[in-house]
């Protein structure tokens, strides 16, 4: 019987098996753009073979999260919402049953959004971008402590409102860590992520079309959120809409406000007409320097607010530190109080919830709500062109 020399012997030896992508577990920090862009992730990583079970996004930011797994890893950034996210990746580094074998944190350059072509781009704030970076160096501080724990930290620069170069972008990112990937698959994975957020946005802004018609129908008062989406996370926004809520107020986030052309027409017509504006999502009568897709939402949120009847408060939440709306705060609520409509803003939110302050405000809100609402209501509507299709049906 022959024997194998070394090399022949090395050739024959099972290569190890690539883990096949059915079995990788994908962990996701919940932080930032990723409350308004995870369906376009799951969508993704679905069409890429992924089973959705094995993706794992983080807890909602809180305290005890940062102070169990962020401790000591914290880097220079001062604004909140980037601050504890060194608790959600020390969280899904140190804190999982079930190891990892990617953490998945995209620096998201550009978000869709429903303004997009109306408005001058749709970034996101720099530190939004960059806190991949940021945050993954109190993790190399000592050791890297990505690779002692076996996970890829995986972090592609994406333009997700320039659907074009995504594929190209995702596909490098990925190529060293989904085995076999192709550039075509990653094309067609990145169309259906597409998709699946849209599928998403739609029925969000269908349920809230739902809520403003039942309030038309009753002539009952709702109030809307407007916040970055990020302040849907409970340890971010603290939960001040649902206290809210409680009351027996609906509430709507502006970022789920109902698009359908016929409102759009009834809200914006006549200062379309008019040349004030060029569409429904031109903001440029308010807020000509258009760059920032969180911040050009929220300006036209307070336009929209200003205009729908039934819309008798505004709630606004915003973090501490937050440099990009400090600029707003002004236009957001002269915008809002000259429509006569009820404006509340809670400002430099933080890890703690300001417990005793956010009760004795919340009653006040209602308070005023109870009070006033039939007179905003009626005053709002009497200012409106007649035929609002939310009051047809
Ligand atoms: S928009 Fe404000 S809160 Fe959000 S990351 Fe930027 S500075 Fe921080």
């Amino acid at each position: 019987m022959p024997t194998l020399t070394l090399p022949r012997w090395l050739s024959k030896a099972p290569a190890a098996a690539p883990p096949s992508r059915a079995s990788l577990r994908i962990g996701i920090p919940r932080v930032l753009n990723l409350w308004s862009t995870h369906q376009f992730w799951m969508g993704l990583f679905g069409a890429l073979g992924i089973d959705p079970r094995n993706v794992i996004f983080s807890s909602d930011t809180s305290e005890e999260q940062g102070r169990q797994f962020g401790k000591g890893r914290g880097t220079v950034d001062c604004c909140y919402p980037v601050k504890c996210i060194s608790g959600h990746y020390g969280e899904l580094v140190f804190g999982q049953k079930q190891k990892l074998d990617i953490l998945f944190s995209p620096m998201i350059y550009t978000l869709p959004s429903f303004m997009s072509g109306h408005v001058a781009r749709t970034l996101t704030c720099p530190r939004v971008m960059a806190a991949p970076e940021n945050i993954k160096a109190g993790f190399l501080k000592e050791a890297d402590v990505f690779a002692e724990a076996g996970i890829k930290y995986v972090t592609p620069f994406v333009s997700l409102d320039e659907p074009p170069l995504v594929p190209k972008q995702l596909f490098e990112g990925f190529q060293d860590v989904l085995p076999g990937l192709t550039r075509a698959e990653m094309a067609q994975a990145v169309g259906e992520g597409y998709q699946a957020l849209q599928g998403f946005n739609d029925r969000l802004r269908r349920k809230s079309r739902e809520v403003l018609e039942w309030c038309a129908r009753e002539d009952r008062a709702c109030l809307l959120v407007l916040a970055r989406p990020y302040h849907m996370d409970p340890g971010i926004g603290h939960e001040i809409e649902v206290d809210l809520q409680a009351y027996g107020y609906p509430i709507l986030w502006m970022q789920y406000f109902p698009t359908d052309p016929d409102l759009m027409d009834w809200a914006f017509g006549e200062d379309i007409r008019a040349g004030f504006i060029k569409s429904p999502f031109d903001i440029r009568d308010v807020w000509p320097s258009s760059y920032s897709s969180n911040t050009n939402e929220i300006l036209w949120g307070a336009k929209v607010a200003a205009r729908i009847p039934w819309i008798a408060c505004v709630i606004r939440l915003s973090s501490y530190e937050c440099g990009m709306d400090q600029p707003t705060y002004t236009p957001v609520q002269q915008i809002i109080e000259r429509s006569g409509t009820l404006f509340f803003s809670f400002q430099d939110l933080d890890s703690t919830k300001p417990a005793g302050s956010v009760k004795i405000r919340v009653e006040t809100i209602t308070h005023y709500l109870e009070k006033y609402a039939r007179e905003i209501i009626a005053r709002k509507k009497a200012a409106m062109a007649p035929g609002c299709p939310l009051a047809q049906r």
